[in-house]
């Protein structure tokens, strides 16, 4: 476990997420969990609970289980915030701890009551992925693009280097602009060659968000994927609009110095509109317009997702033609709103945030989740096993910055000059 600075990230990563651009589709969940009873006094316990993740690393977690006996309380818990409805019960991450490395644990614990009898919860979820001790393939879209494996990845206690590729793009031609601050040269060198040593497809893979944005003109289209009870009024849907443009807007931004293009970029704005919301339930959207399209009760991942035919993770050719509305009404990217989810995730395919943290968060400044998973869109890595920068926090290195900082600019920036042969540019 790795404690992190005591503001709110809680990055993470789960189930997709930690899962970078590139591994969209295959992020592992797996997890053993040890209950104990460190004391038990009449009608009285204390439970000492030790996770240990065996998948990829959580940025974000919600541990589940059920007191097998209806008499079975908590009375006050601890390194978590936890809850109780019936028997069941769920502890969410607290700041600090939201994050586990792979192989890592994390401990937690209360003191409860109970009745006649104590007996011990025999089954634990993580982020609502059963715990049984080996690693399950989380949520995946159903058509992947990127070939996940045929088995689940085997549960590991470090990252597994994949094997190389050779690149297909040659590295920039000399004299091409690359001018960040001396300080973050051979940092960003160092970012680099790990892409390149991660992933095997890094130069092959063509479903960045670059991709997808200039495959738009310069323009992103949204899905919501509403997983969630709650009801969304007309003005919180403009709001989830509003708040993705504003936050978008700031990686954009990155490419821009004092409003002139960075190394031939070509957008100044990137409009960003929301064109349709996914969920169970019609009545939820409390709105009778027809601004954007919906999509009712089409469940993939156990959540309410837009039509595929309109999205672009599964129709990377661009041929929408099976989409109700037509090209103009198709998703680049699916913001997947997860109530209970403390944590991110982010890829090709979009970005997965909890629904209670994105609609309490509209309006602040930096929505840092967000804009963490907006990266991994962009190819960005997380840095979960490793430091190129020690002692200085960035917006990709989970829980160490809230706001994009000049490294995670350049590391931005690294990707476009890497890519932007592709686009003409
Ligand atoms: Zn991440």
């Amino acid at each position: 476990m790795r404690r992190r600075a005591a503001w709110a990230l809680a990055c993470v990563f789960v189930a997709f997420s930690i899962v970078g651009v590139l591994k969209p589709a295959y992020a592992a969940v797996g997890c053993r969990v040890a209950y104990a009873l460190p004391s038990q006094w009449p009608g009285g316990f204390q439970a000492a609970i030790t996770v240990t993740n065996l998948g990829d690393p959580l940025d974000g977690w919600t541990l589940g289980f059920t007191f097998p006996d209806p008499s079975q309380k908590i009375s006050q818990g601890w390194s978590a915030t936890w809850t109780q409805s019936g028997q069941s019960v769920a502890a969410v991450a607290t700041s600090w701890n939201g994050l586990i490395a792979s192989g890592g644990t994390v401990s937690v614990g209360f003191t409860g009551t109970f009745g006649s009898a104590n007996p011990v919860p025999t089954t634990f979820s993580i982020n609502g992925i059963s715990c049984v001790g080996s690693t399950t393939p989380t949520t995946a879209p159903t058509t992947s693009p990127t070939a996940p494996p045929t088995s689940p990845p085997a549960p590991t206690t470090s990252p597994t280097p994949r094997p190389t590729a050779s690149p297909t793009t040659s590295l920039p031609p000399a004299g091409d602009v690359w001018n960040p601050p001396s300080s973050l040269a051979q940092p960003l060198a160092a970012v680099w060659s790990h892409e390149e040593q991660t992933y095997g497809d890094l130069y092959g893979f063509k479903n960045y968000g670059w991709d997808q944005l200039f495959a738009g003109g310069g323009a992103i289209n949204y899905c919501v994927r509403w997983d969630s009870a709650a009801h969304v009024t007309a003005a919180q849907r403009d709001a989830v609009a509003a708040a993705l443009q504003r936050q978008y807007q700031k990686w954009m931004n990155q490419m821009l110095d004092n409003g002139v293009a960075w190394n031939n970029w070509p957008y100044q704005q990137v409009p960003v509109k929301v064109v349709g919301w996914a969920v169970r339930d019609r009545t939820q959207l409390e709105w009778t317009d027809t601004s954007v399209d919906i999509y009712v009760n089409n469940i993939r991942e156990n959540a309410p997702q837009c039509a595929e035919p309109c999205g672009r993770f599964f129709h990377q050719d661009g041929n929408y033609s099976g989409c109700p509305g037509g090209a103009s009404h198709h998703y680049d990217h699916s913001l997947w709103l997860t109530a209970g989810f403390g944590g991110g995730a982010g890829g090709d395919w979009g970005q997965r945030i909890g629904s209670e943290y994105f609609m309490s968060n509209l309006t602040v400044d930096n929505i840092h989740i967000l804009l963490h998973e907006i990266g991994h869109t962009y190819g960005l890595d997380d840095f979960y096993d490793w430091d190129p920068l020690p002692g200085q926090g960035f917006l990709m290195k989970a829980g160490s910055a809230t706001s994009i900082t000049e490294f995670d600019k350049w590391m931005f920036r690294d990707f476009w000059r890497h890519l932007k042969s592709r686009y003409g540019r």
